[in-house]
């Protein structure tokens, strides 16, 4: 039996016009790639498609009158925001990844493990901004707890934050949102301090971990190891929905943080067998990443879900970061989850 993989060839609508970064492409490149170049594990793969998400699913966590708001922009290829244009076919493309996630996470809870392209995260209630348009990992998230779910975790390692899923659930304490992206003050969307833990109930269930610029693999690995795993640990939770794509990647054009293509697949690979050895499910989302290496970031992720040890390698050298700002870099990584921690210790029983 191999793991249920969810693809849709009509992916390629989600589409943002030609100049822009987010090209809809991307989705049959790496599928063509990954079978082309390592057919052992594109053959561990059960690829998979699901329906359509239509508004009583989008409605868990999007207001009535934003996916009207939604529908009424695409008729005039509108804007939700400066990098945000509604195409044709825009809408329909993005209710097949929100139902292709909710699939997928439900194929998880029901089978272990399951993964896909998702990671719509910067959508939120009555919002859509940087290249989102319904936030797919909160409907997913939504729909588990609809089902019966009463903790699930969503691991936003996407290097944009999560704004959108932060705002949905940010009362919520059903759902525990980590998310560890780059210094929101030196990357869109500005949000994700270490100090939003959340409000009302779900106060101490929103985690931020703030990543310093070209902080590379080794400072995730404290991250994980001083805050993400203790907090699986003590929370539980009955299922984990990992979302992120490339970008986290040194040679992203869009952000800075400076992981190697093996760090990558250390991290995904980390949150896998954490999943696994806790006996926790696991549906593993991506669809970001910009520049020239997307497909080569998503080999990576695919290989840290599949726990594969194919080589893979970019032609682009690594920028030189000296010992000092190294050092400084580590102390800064340090203090803020030093910060992180003393700001849940109300929470959380290990902090
Ligand atoms: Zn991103």
């Amino acid at each position: 039996m191999g793991i249920p993989f969810f693809y849709d060839p009509r992916f390629a609508s989600y589409d943002f016009g030609p100049s822009h970064p987010f090209q809809g492409s991307r989705f049959e490149r790496f599928m063509k790639e990954l079978q082309k170049r390592f057919p052992a594990s594109y053959a561990r793969l059960d690829i998979r498609h699901a329906e359509s998400a239509g508004n009583d699913l989008l409605e868990l966590v999007h207001e009535r009158s934003y996916i009207d708001r939604v529908i009424s922009l695409e008729k005039r290829r509108g804007y939700l925001s400066i990098d945000t244009q509604l195409l044709p076919g825009s809408i329909d493309a993005a209710r097949l990844i929100v139902g292709s996630s909710v699939a997928a996470a439900r194929e998880a809870a029901r089978t272990g493990l399951a993964a896909g392209f998702g990671g719509l995260h910067h959508a939120g209630p009555a919002y859509g901004e940087g290249f989102c348009i319904f936030n797919d990992v909160a409907v997913a998230a939504a729909a588990l707890l609809g089902d019966g779910k009463k903790r699930v975790l969503i691991f936003d390692t996407d290097a944009h934050q999560g704004n959108g899923t932060m705002d949905i659930f940010i009362e919520e304490p059903r759902v525990l949102f980590i998310s560890i992206h780059q210094d929101p003050r030196t990357l869109y969307p500005g949000r994700g301090f270490a100090d939003e833990i959340g409000s009302g109930p779900g106060a101490g269930f929103t985690v931020n971990i703030p990543m310093p610029a070209m902080s590379g693999g080794r400072m995730y690995d404290l991250a994980l190891d001083q805050v993400v795993f203790p907090l699986i640990d003590e929370f539980k939770p009955e299922i984990i929905i990992r979302n992120g794509g490339s970008d986290p990647l040194y040679t992203d054009t869009l952000t800075n943080l400076g992981l190697t293509l093996d760090e990558l697949t250390r991290l995904i690979r980390r949150v896998a067998e954490k999943a696994k050895s806790s006996n926790i499910p696991l549906v593993d989302l991506f669809l970001s990443g910009y520049g020239a290496y997307v497909t080569e970031g998503w080999l990576a992720i695919v290989r840290g879900i599949l726990g594969e040890t194919f080589e893979l390698s970019i032609a682009e050298d690594m920028k030189f970061v000296v010992p000092e700002e190294r050092a400084r870099i580590e102390r800064v990584t340090r203090a803020t989850l030093d910060y992180l921690k003393a700001n849940l210790e109300p929470y959380w029983k290990i902090f």
